[in-house]
Formats: C-alpha cells, sequence, structure tokens
C-alpha cells in the first residue's frame, strides 16, 4: 500500500474550501486523512503552500486555437458571429486543428485545469476531431452543435450533450423537439445567452423576452455569459438554480461589456468561470481568477475575502455539480486528486488566503498534480 504524507500545508477543505492548516494523509489513491499541526510521521514539506481542488474550466472552443489573436480591429459579430472569421479559420485541414487542440490541452494541464467543457462546432466530425486530439486528462466534456436534424441522435450519442452558439441557431418550432432530444437523453444542454447587449435588445424587441429568460424556458444545464442579465433575469437564474459560466476576460477582448458577477453573488446565481474562445484568450484559470476578480473589486471595492472565495469555488468545486468529473473536493474519503501550490515570492506575507490566491497566483506556483494518489507530470 502506498502512503504519503504531505505536511505544513493550507489546505482547501471540502465543498466551502475552507482553510485548514495542518497536513493531508493519501492511501494509495484516496485521501485518508486531514490534520491541523504536524503530522505524526513527516513526509513531504510543503513550506506553508497550497492544497486546493483542480481547476475546471467551464466554457471553452479549443479548435479555434488554429487562429490565436484573429480578433484584431473586429467587432464580437464578425469573429464568432454565424459567419465570422473563427469560423473561416476552422476550415483549415483536420491535422492542423488536432495539433493546435493538442497544444491547448497540454497547456491547460500545465496550469493545473484537468477538466473543461467545450462547445465544439462542426457537427459530429468536429467532436470526432476533439476527441481524437485528447487523451485522459484534461477530460474534455464534449458538447456538440449541429443543424442537421438526422444527425442529432449520433451526435448525442457520441458526446456529452448540445451547446448551442445561440438561441437562434435552431428555428424555433424545432427548437422544442430538440431540447426534448438532448434532455430525453439525459445529456448536457447548454447555450450562449446575452453575450452582446445588440443580440439581448433584438431578442426582447422581437419575442419580448431577453435571451437569458428564453434560454431558461428550455431548463438548460447552464447558460453562458449572461453578461447582460437584467436583475430580473438575474432574480429567474437563481429561482431555476441553473448556473452561468462567466467569462469575463474574453467579453473584455471582445469589448462586449463586464459580467454581473457581483449581481450574481448578491441574488445567490451559481456560477462557474470558463474562459471562451482560445483565439481570444489563453484557457487560463489563473489568469481568469485575477481577471474576474478584478471585475468584481471594480464593481464593488467593499468585496474581500469571501467574495474571493465564491470565485476559487467557481474555479474548482461548482463545475463538479454539473460535469461528472472522477474527483471531489478535498476531504478526507475523496480520490486524492488536487493541486498543490509552492508560495515562492508572490504568495508570501498574504493578510488573506482567498483574495491573495486569486489576486496573485500565477502556474508557476503550481508545485505538484496528483491525480488518484499519484504525481502527475504533463508532458510535451
Ligand atoms: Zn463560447
Amino acid at each position: 500500500m502506498g502512503k504519503l504524507v504531505l505536511y505544513n500545508a493550507t489546505i482547501l477543505e471540502g465543498e466551502e474550501l475552507d482553510e485548514a492548516r495542518g497536513y493531508l494523509v493519501v492511501r494509495d489513491d484516496v485521501i485518508e486523512k486531514i490534520g491541523v499541526g504536524m503530522p505524526r510521521n513527516r513526509g513531504v514539506d510543503l513550506k506553508r503552500g497550497f492544497v486546493l481542488p483542480p481547476f475546471v474550466n467551464a466554457h471553452t472552443h479549443v479548435a479555434d486555437s488554429i487562429a490565436k489573436e484573429l480578433y484584431l480591429k473586429k467587432t464580437q459579430p464578425e469573429v464568432v458571429g454565424p459567419r465570422g472569421a473563427k469560423f473561416r479559420a476552422l476550415k483549415g485541414p483536420k491535422s492542423q486543428l488536432i495539433r493546435a487542440i493538442r497544444s491547448v490541452l497540454l497547456d491547460m494541464l500545465c496550469t493545473g485545469t484537468l477538466a473543461h467543457c467545450d462547445f465544439r462546432e462542426g457537427g459530429l466530425a468536429g467532436v470526432r476531431v476533439l476527441q481524437k486530439a485528447g487523451g485522459a486528462l484534461p477530460k474534455s466534456v464534449i458538447l456538440g452543435r449541429s443543424s442537421k436534424w438526422a444527425e442529432l441522435s449520433r451526435l448525442l450519442r457520441a458526446c456529452d450533450g448540445l451547446g448551442l452558439p445561440s438561441l437562434d441557431a435552431i428555428r424555433a418550432r424545432a427548437l422544442k423537439e430538440v431540447v426534448r432530444e438532448v434532455l430525453g437523453a439525459n445529456k448536457i444542454l447548454a447555450m450562449h445567452a446575452a453575450e452582446t447587449a445588440e443580440a439581448n435588445a433584438a431578442s426582447i424587441r422581437v419575442t419580448k423576452k431577453s435571451e437569458v429568460r428564453r434560454a431558461l424556458e428550455l431548463h438548460p444545464s447552464f447558460v453562458v455569459h449572461a453578461t447582460w442579465a437584467s436583475e430580473d433575469d438575474l432574480v429567474a437564474l437563481h429561482r431555476a438554480d441553473t448556473p452561468v459560466v462567466f467569462c469575463a476576460r474574453a467579453n473584455s477582448l471582445l469589448g462586449v461589456g463586464v459580467p454581473p458577477i457581483r449581481r450574481a453573488l448578491g441574488y445567490g446565481v451559481r456560477f462557474c468561470l470558463g474562459t471562451d474562445n482560445v483565439a481570444v484568450s489563453q484557457p487560463d484559470m489563473f489568469s481568469e481568477l485575477s481577471f474576474a476578480w478584478a471585475c468584481l473589486r471594480r464593481a464593488d471595492s467593499r468585496v474581500g475575502g469571501e467574495e474571493a472565495r465564491a470565485l476559487l469555488r467557481a474555479a474548482t468545486v461548482e463545475p463538479l455539480k454539473i460535469f461528472d468529473l472522477p474527483w471531489s473536493a478535498v476531504q478526507e474519503g475523496a480520490r486524492a486528486t488536487f493541486l498543490a501550490l509552492s508560495r515562492r515570492n508572490n504568495l508570501l506575507d498574504l493578510t488573506e488566503t482567498y483574495a491573495g490566491l486569486v489576486n496573485r497566483a500565477r502556474a508557476g506556483n503550481l508545485r505538484a498534480i496528483f491525480v488518484n494518489g499519484k504525481r502527475f507530470k504533463p508532458s510535451d
């Protein structure tokens, strides 16, 4: 039996990421004990470093990494709209797409992300491309899309669900049927909603309903963006217990706005974090957290450690309620899958742990990734 003791650590324990200063005992692939203070038998000294659950990036489009920075001098519709530049880039050779996706997945691992949820373009063939590029980790939760009704059943069998680019991607009459099929197959249904002010205003003008309202009528597993969610929309999201995936950096880089993270916290809306198009922003959850933290502080300078903790939860444990992943929060009896961060120079002398981590931690602090009790090394 393999036993490993990590001591002199700040462990972010359980669903709430409660701070426990002490040690952690791993036996085989399970966390056997989390203790306060010093263990009887010393093991690896983490030198006051941190143990926390792995990052889960709840929204990506990894294939458009084939054309990084293609958004320059373009508006959001010109980049990712139905006839946007990214769709021209995605028409490149499959071998190039696979190479680009592999490099992105590896970069995610090197920045502590062990799972991501991808809105994969290109129907069933597009799903297959990501499946071919991926390995065991990071785990790719793939939501496909298809404009062909005949393909939908096969698509759903091949991947984890349907990720709609917009509420208008499928004609209203067919949409209900599609939703029934997805939910009947027990798969994930998600969609972009209220990313831009213009599209949300058009929705209200034409249908008398906001995009978030229309999305909620479909009973999705989650919605992506909600950048332009109104107070009523946030109340409705809370009532429906439907999580939002905020993508703060992508929203800013595409010039569409700042997600209402502060207001979502106020209304008790559940949320996760995603990095959206890799053509626009690198899927690095450390960067996403620090940018989201700056957005939160910009909205309200009274926010403190509890709000920072909520962000950290959004990047780690909150997505575990949506996606079926083979790990849980860091707690006794759980699989020993977690990140170990060193303090190095940037995390010394923190007066508050959660705010310090979201504001300053970076990939260089990643000392080790443990997967099922074994040290995992991403390799090129
Ligand atoms: Zn997206």
